[in-house]
């Protein structure tokens, strides 16, 4: 079910569209959680389920991504992200199962579990995996990988950045406010105040906040930056939020022309950490109060710290009784029944460190 379509026919008949997904997500009441923290609205949005066998908030924009690339006639996808990427991840097994060839190149980061989980599954769904220890090594063998390709095939791959967040990506996100607006419809939650949700490359909370604003709601993103500052600000913010809404009012004129300068969103860096991927102590304490309260398991990169940055905001707020979101982005989707067919000894010889030198 794609929300945006029911309300924009000249979007349905003009941007393609590749169904990867089990939308609309659920949304539910965190009844345990919030009486713990004084909360009586807290809901969670629950994107972890977004798809099969790989779920979390990558698979809404590649349904777009993959719409384009297959539209266009190629055969392949290129895209990028340190080395433990959900977003990698989701674009190597869907790629896979819309008869696309993936290719991934990696930077290094912090090592942790679900990273090992992670590369073994890109590579069980046959992507084909580059590491590469600088950025600068990566854009010159990129460009040579390309160069090949383009030899060999005749044509280029489709070109997907860090996160999926090209305006044609974030439109699964502008998708995403229009689902939830049903939902709100439907009475399975009150119109939220405040929506928490982890940042990284910024697409899913540009994506939100426009569609937002393009339908009128009250909700404010506070958007809980996990990554430098320099992929996740105001600036970049803007950039992206006025070209996704340039590509859809292409699309359907009819589509809602919004002022950016109301646009309802907060970006908060007080949760960072200093460090992509490094556990904070309000990350791990949310893990573990998620998990204890709901039998909810978050990761500790993104969705942790966003959940953090709710639970203590929690301590301020005058009015409990505001209608709150937490926006689930973390797959959980169980891996072993791919991963444990294989050993990392498969994977190229740059990847084996993160299985040889295990910290935690
Ligand atoms: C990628 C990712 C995010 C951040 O989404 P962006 O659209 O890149 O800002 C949040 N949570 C998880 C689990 C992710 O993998």
């Amino acid at each position: 079910m794609v929300a945006l379509f029911n309300q924009f026919k000249n979007l349905q008949d003009n941007l393609p569209y590749h169904e990867l997904s089990n939308l609309p997500t659920p949304i539910n009441k965190l009844s345990n959680l919030g009486a713990h923290i004084g909360l009586n609205n807290l809901y969670i949005k629950e994107d972890d389920k977004s798809g099969e066998p790989y779920g979390g908030n990558k698979v809404r924009k590649l349904e777009f991504l993959f719409g384009e690339a297959l539209a266009i006639g190629v055969k392949a996808v290129i895209t990028f992200g340190y080395a433990g990427s959900n977003h990698a991840t989701a674009t190597a097994v869907h790629a896979k199962n819309a008869g696309l060839k993936c290719i991934t190149a990696l930077l290094p980061q912090h090592n942790a579990e679900y990273l090992r989980n992670n590369l073994l599954m890109s590579y069980v769904h046959g992507a084909a995996l580059h590491h590469y220890q600088t950025d600068l090594k990566l854009r010159f063998n990129t460009f040579i990988n390309i160069f090949n390709y383009r030899i060999k095939n005749n044509h280029l791959p489709y070109w997907i950045p860090p996160g999926g967040s090209s305006p044609t990506g974030i439109v699964g996100f502008v998708n995403a406010a229009f689902e939830l607006k049903e939902q709100i419809d439907q009475g399975l939650i009150d119109e939220p105040d405040l929506l928490y949700v982890a940042s990284g490359s910024l697409g899913t909370s540009v994506g939100l906040t426009l569609g937002f604003a393009a339908l009128n709601l009250k909700t404010k993103v506070v958007a809980i930056r996990v990554i430098d500052s320099s992929f996740v600000n105001k600036r970049r913010f803007e950039a992206l939020y006025k070209a996704t809404e340039k590509l859809l009012k292409k699309h359907d004129p009819s589509f809602p022309s919004t002022d950016f300068r109301q646009a309802n969103f907060e970006i908060r860096d007080e949760f960072y950490g200093g460090e992509y991927a490094l556990s904070t102590e309000s990350s791990i304490a949310a893990l573990n109060l998620m998990r204890e309260k709901e039998d909810i398991l978050l990761d500790p990169t993104y969705s942790a710290k966003a959940l953090g940055a709710l639970i203590s905001d929690i301590e301020e707020e005058q009015d409990k009784e505001k209608t709150f979101l937490f926006w689930n982005t973390f797959n959980s989707q169980e891996l072993s029944p791919f991963t444990s067919q294989i050993s990392y000894h498969s994977l190229p010889k740059a990847l084996h460190p993160y299985f040889e030198k295990v910290q935690s």
